[in-house]
């Protein structure tokens, strides 16, 4: 690869990338590896910084830490540190090799050479590692991954790549979509026998649920989900994968405000029917987000059912209040009436009454839930064009709460 840039130009393209690389002065030997490695051979601006380390990390992560004035993550077990340079996420690792004790768990780790951790890595295009001790440091590419960039391949670095870790067949469709890339076709062969074998069955739904949130979140995340299910995923998922449903999921995100990826997540779910909330525990998304997926699978299909486009304003606004954003995202994928639901969007959700409680109280209703009820209600006329201004709100609510309290 002609005028390939070397690991000091890429770090020092980031902010703050030059005082890194003098900060990296006098620890052991630092290499540039992963995606910012593969972004910035391929042309694209790569987005964080993955710094294998050859030898003990803790010292220089501490320094970083005190040098960038930057809140320091560490990881035991597997020898890492996080931290934040300039805005930029940095990874520091130590450079390590593992070995999978059983398909689909978590490797033993041990310090390793380079090269080593060159060869525990997913893919050649992420097996890459450029020195940054050296202004012109050569690459060292031992599986050819910048071949591979260039034809576009997406090759695995030894037959038991999938089997040791399963989500490499997620993170391998993620590339070949995101780098308009082809799976090689001994490592597609690999996929299949793996996704065959059931190797899905020995990972951790965390990890996967990890993986398929990022997958989701790629811009054309449709045709992953369509390589998905030529590679044969489906056979694992009872009620089928149906990319098109989760793309209408994800462009209707746009109009309800919803997180688009887990609209496109409570589409995806949706095809394993009753199954759905046990595998989206599996899953183990943090609680806000687990909560939203189950509560736009709860919502969306009745929701979907019961919408006309011809209901009357009070009857949109009881249907979709307390609706979440992704659950009417998901109704409009399954073919909900549009246009309740963007006047509700628009306008509806916004209506609110003139009076409140207070001034029932005054008009000597007794507090008690019917007050509540009674203002619902009068809304909801409101909303029908039943009632104009305050007194003829008072006067409706007034009679409700009457009548409600008898
Ligand atoms: P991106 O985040 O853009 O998808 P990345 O390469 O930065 O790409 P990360 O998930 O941050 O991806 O991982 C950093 C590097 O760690 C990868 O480039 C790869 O070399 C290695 N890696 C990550 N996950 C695995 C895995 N499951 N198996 C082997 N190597 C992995």
């Amino acid at each position: 690869m002609t005028n390939a840039p070397t690991g000091q130009e890429i770090v020092r393209g980031f902010p703050e990338g030059g005082a890194l690389l003098e900060a990296l002065a006098g620890f052991p030997p630092a290499y540039l590896v992963g995606g910012a490695v593969r972004d910035a051979l391929r042309g694209a601006v790569p987005v964080d910084v993955d710094i294998a380390v050859e030898g003990e990390i803790g010292s220089l992560a501490w320094a970083l830490s005190d040098h960038f004035g930057a809140e320091l993550l560490e990881h035991e077990r597997f020898g890492t540190a996080r931290l934040a340079i300039g805005g930029v996420r940095v990874d520091l690792a130590r450079t390590r090799s593992e070995c999978y004790a059983a398909p689909g768990g978590l490797p033993e780790v041990a310090p390793a050479s380079i090269e080593d951790d060159l060869a525990r890595r997913d893919f050649t295009v992420n097996a890459v590692a450029l020195p940054l001790g050296d202004e012109a440091g050569e690459a060292i590419d031992p599986f050819d991954g910048r071949a591979d960039l260039v034809s576009k391949t997406i090759r695995v670095l030894h037959p038991r790549s999938f089997l040791d870790d399963p989500t490499r067949l997620l993170r391998a469709i993620r590339y070949e979509v995101r780098l308009d890339s082809s799976m090689e076709p001994q490592t597609e062969r690999l996929a299949r026998a793996a996704i065959d074998g059931g190797a899905l069955g020995t990972v951790s739904g965390a990890r996967l649920g990890a993986e398929l949130l990022l997958l989701l979140g790629e811009v054309n995340f449709v045709a992953a989900l369509e390589r998905m299910v030529d590679l044969g995923f489906h056979e694992r998922w009872p009620g089928g994968i149906d990319p098109a449903l989760c793309g209408s999921a994800a462009l209707a995100a746009l109009d309800t405000g919803a997180d688009r990826v887990l609209s496109a997540l409570a589409a995806l779910l949706l095809g394993l029917g009753s199954g759905a909330p046990s595998v989206l525990e599996q899953l183990e998304l943090d609680a806000g987000a687990a909560h939203r997926v189950r509560a736009a699978l709860r919502d969306a299909p009745p929701l979907a059912a019961e919408l006309r486009g011809d209901a009357k304003p009070s009857e949109i606004f009881v249907s979709l209040d307390g609706v979440s954003p992704e659950g009417m995202a998901l109704a409009l994928a399954l073919g909900a009436a549009p246009e309740p639901l963007l006047s509700y969007l628009a306008s509806l959700q916004y209506a609110t009454l003139e009076i409140s409680g207070d001034d029932l109280r005054a008009a000597g209703i007794a507090p008690s839930p019917a007050i509540g009820a009674a203002l619902r209600a009068t809304l909801l006329a409101k909303l029908d064009g039943l009632l104009d201004g305050r007194e003829a709100e008072l006067a409706a609510a007034i009679e409700l709460a009457r009548g409600g309290a008898a």
